[in-house]
């Protein structure tokens, strides 16, 4: 289990700073955002200090992302929402400020202020071959 002194979710498991856990495994930690967007949005832990997903162990993923399920069924019985976005940023360019690997559960309702842009595009011919081969290339 890694830990940064200096990364304020690590402090959190730590017990250095308090939270209000929702569950707690001996791999992963739920508790609630204290900026919700909604009541009941919900930040899922790994324990282990890892900065963004694509560096996480895949065991620590797997114990972490298990209570997915779980959890969402609980907020949605909980706080009546009507759907849910799991939301993961990965490095300040995707919005991340706390560089520690977290999934938000986000409750949401018909008529909420919540918004994600999808601005989808288009491949131009060729370019869906070209890409899908850079990606496989490196798993
Ligand atoms: P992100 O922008 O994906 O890094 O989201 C970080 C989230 O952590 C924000 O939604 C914050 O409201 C939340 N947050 C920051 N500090 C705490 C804390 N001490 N306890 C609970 N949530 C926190
Ligand atoms: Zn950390």
């Amino acid at each position: 289990m890694h830990s940064d002194p200096d990364c304020i979710f690590c402090k959190i498991v730590a017990g250095e700073i308090p939270c209000c856990t929702i569950l707690e495994t001996d791999d992963a930690l739920a508790f609630l955002d204290v900026g919700p967007i909604a009541p009941g949005h919900l930040l899922l832990i790994p324990k282990t200090h890892t900065e963004t997903l694509d560096q996480l162990d895949s065991s620590a993923m797997a114990a972490t992302a298990r209570l997915l399920p779980r959890l969402a069924a609980a907020v949605k019985t909980a706080t009546g929402c009507e759907g849910l976005n799991i939301v993961q940023n990965n490095g300040a360019i995707a919005g991340q400020v706390v560089p520690h690997v977290h999934f938000h559960l986000i409750p949401r309702t018909s008529g909420d202020a919540f918004a994600i842009p999808w601005p989808a595009g288009t491949y131009p011919e060729g370019e869906m071959d070209t890409i899908a081969g850079a990606i496989r290339s490196h798993l």
